[in-house]
Parts: structure tokens; sequence; C-alpha cells
């Protein structure tokens, strides 16, 4: 490691909280799918902010509304109408049956929107006694602490207890035992479509089909938490499209306003009747210069159909690492994913190979210590996905 690294982790060191393992690169500048760490070295970013830079790090068109709003208006409060606002909802709302849109700042955020319109909805509106949410054994929802007691994973509950009540969680994929789950209690089931920290595991259409179904015979809410898959990634505008069911709410954040913090909830007319003048708040969001950013971004990937460049360009390196697969099946799994959202499960010592290739300049995460994330940038380049996986072939042969 270089000096000038090694500063900077010292210093982080007596600064910073420790609620971060790092990886070993403190990175200054960022282009498109290139970024730089502190010593000049170039990488090829497959991980984008993780799934956050969704049209590349400082995307030209972005930082021209980035600069002509910053010198307009930043932030008013919720006090105030602001176009900036409206003008989002309204492309937003374009792309999805939802009517109604609520801003917020992150992707926790965005979750306890829903479960806070859920609660309320079944209360003020349906007037019965249903709180409790049913979430997916996998999920990852947030780290506040209602978005935590959803995501049901003891090992990130550890020493936070207790945790808000109403949430239960059942084995994904298995319609039978959310059926025995649902109960006078239940308001509503929450789920992503393609769970992502769980390790890129793609829900079968047929099953999201059925937990839809099953939730309209039961008369309770569905919400899908579109915070990672959303916004093109899987090959649709919304990851939930590809099985053809329609939410009642759904979360968004990453890619929203393309690494501005912005999150948003959209609801049906029918559901957000829950939430009136006072029912919920936040400072922050909606704020002028995120709205116009987030705008901007939409625009875009409606103007360059990226959902459809996501579906090609994933789909060839999904295909190639299958074919890479059946030739080394004893070094790769499992190959998992929807467009430019792949995860490539290993056999063995992941990590390692993790490390080589932040080495030779490809940036990826690592799943559960088995599984290479891939969330690139949707407009990367194709002789990028190329020339990660012949340095992924060559890593896994050993050369
Ligand atoms: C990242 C993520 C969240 C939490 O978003 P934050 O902005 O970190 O609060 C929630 N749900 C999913 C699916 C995520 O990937």
């Amino acid at each position: 490691m270089s000096e000038a690294f090694e500063k900077i982790k010292r210093a982080e060191e007596k600064l910073l909280c420790r609620t971060y393992s790092r990886y070993p690169v403190a990175i200054t500048r960022g282009a498109g799918s290139r970024l730089w760490d502190v010593d000049g070295k170039e990488y090829v970013d497959l991980l984008a902010g993780i799934a956050v830079e969704g049209l590349g790090h400082c995307n030209p068109e972005l930082c021209e509304v980035l600069e002509i709003q910053a010198r307009k208006l930043w932030n008013i409060s919720n006090l105030f109408y602001q176009e900036e606002q409206l003008d989002l909802a309204k492309i937003l709302l374009s792309t999805s049956h939802h009517d109604k849109a609520f801003f917020c700042n992150s992707g926790a955020e965005a979750n306890e929107a829903c479960i806070k319109l859920a609660r309320r909805y079944m209360r003020k509106i349906k007037k019965v006694d249903a709180y409790e949410i049913i979430t997916m054994s996998g999920c990852f929802h947030g780290r506040t602490l209602g978005t935590l007691a959803a995501t049901g994973r003891k090992s990130l509950q550890d020493g936070f207890e207790p945790l808000p009540e109403g949430f239960a969680q059942v084995e994904a994929g298995n319609i039978g035992a959310l059926e025995k789950a649902i109960s006078s209690r239940t308001a509503a089931v929450m789920l992503e479509a393609v769970q992502g920290e769980g390790g890129v595991v793609p829900l079968p259409a047929d099953y999201l089909r059925s937990v839809e179904q099953l939730c309209r015979e039961r008369g309770i809410l569905l919400i899908c938490d579109e915070v990672q898959c959303g916004m093109c990634r899987t090959g649709r505008f919304w990851a939930y499209e590809h099985a053809g069911i329609k939410p009642d709410a759904i979360s968004i954040a990453k890619s929203l306003a393309n690494g501005i913090p912005m999150g948003a909830m959209l609801a049906t007319d029918e559901m957000s009747r829950g939430f009136e003048a006072g029912s919920h708040a936040t400072t922050f969001g909606g704020g002028a210069l995120a709205s116009a950013v987030a705008r901007k971004v939409i625009e875009i990937m409606l103007r360059d159909r990226l959902w459809e460049r996501a579906e090609i360009n994933g789909g060839e390196l999904i295909a190639r690492l299958e074919d890479l697969r059946g030739e080394m099946p004893d070094k790769i799994r499992d190959v998992r994913g929807q467009g430019l959202m792949i995860g490539v499960e290993l056999v063995s010592g992941a990590p390692e190979v993790w490390k080589e290739l932040l080495n030779r300049g490809f940036i990826c995460s690592l799943s559960h210590n088995v599984t290479l994330r891939l969330l690139p940038a949707l407009t990367i380049a194709r002789e990028d996905l190329d020339s990660f996986a012949k340095t992924l072939k060559s890593i896994l042969k050993g050369g």
C-alpha cells in the first residue's frame, strides 16, 4: 500500500465511527465507468457505488443540470410548493402504474414510508387492526430500526434490540409458507423481485404472481422494494414488470439521483389515501436540487431506453459467464441475475479472486464471501464487460 493511502487510512481510524470494513482503495475521481485512486491507478467500475451511479460517474448532462439548479434553488423545506418536485413526480409516475409519489432521502426511508403507509391505510381506510409486514428470507430493506426489523437478519440486528414489532419473515419462493403466515394482523407483503444484498437472487416470476394473487385474495397490500433492482437495471424499468405484477407501492432510491441522496415511494391512489397532511414528513425530501437531477436521470433513461441496453449487454455477459461455468464447473457454482444485476457464485476462494480482480483494476463487490456481484452503470461499454469476463477467466485459470 502506498504512503498516500496509509495516511488516509490512519486518519479515518482516528476520525470516523467504525461502521465500515472498506476495500483497500481510496478513490479520488470518477468519469463514466472509470475510477482513479489516490495513487492515480485506473479502475473499471463494475459496482457504480452499489447501483447508484446508473448513468456513470460525473455524467456531463447531469453536471449541467446540477450547476444550473445550484445557482437557482437548493432546498426550501416541504412547507412550500416546489415545481421541481412536481416535474420529477410527473416523469417518475409515467414509468409505472402508480398515481402518487412521496420523496425522501434514502432506501431505508423509502421503505419506512411504505411500511407506515401500509399500516395507516389498514387502520384508517380499511378500519382493521392489521399492521404486520411479511418479508422474505434473504431480503435487505435497510438499517433504520424499522427496516432492520423487516430485514430480519440476526447478524445485523445484534446489540440493537428491542426492534419494532410487527414483522414476520417467510422462506422466499415458498408460497405455502406465505399462505400460512398471513393472518388477520397482516397488512402487507414486502419483497425485492431480485434480491440484491442477499447475493443477486431473482424470485421466480410464477412465485411473484402467486404472491400477488394471495395478497389480493386476502385483502393485503403488496410492496416491492425496487431500491436496488429498479430503474432499468434488470432489463425493465422496474424489476416487478418481469412477472407482470402490479404492487400497491414501491420504494426507490439508489439510482434515482445518480449519487445525490434521494429516495421515493410510489403508491396507488387507493393506498395513498392512508396518508393525510401531517401523517408523514422529512425535511430534505424532494429538495429542488435533488429533484432537478433525478428528473434529468429519468429523462435520460427514457430517452436512451436504458432498460434495453441493460437487457442486451447484461444478457450477453450472463451468457458468457454461463459458458465459463460450463468450462469450469469446479470453479463457478452459479451465475445469477437479470440485465446488469449479476452474481457469480464461486465454488471456493472468492475473496482471493475478488482481490485479484481489484489488483488488475476491476471493481466489483463480494456478497457473503462467495458471490462476485456486478452492478455497473447502465451505460457501461461492452468492451469493459468483455475485458472483465476475460480477466475473470484468466484469474480462475490461474494465469
Ligand atoms: C440499499 C438498499 C436499501 C437501503 O438503502 P439505503 O439508502 O442504504 O438506506 C434498501 N433496500 C434495498 C433492496 C437495498 O439494496
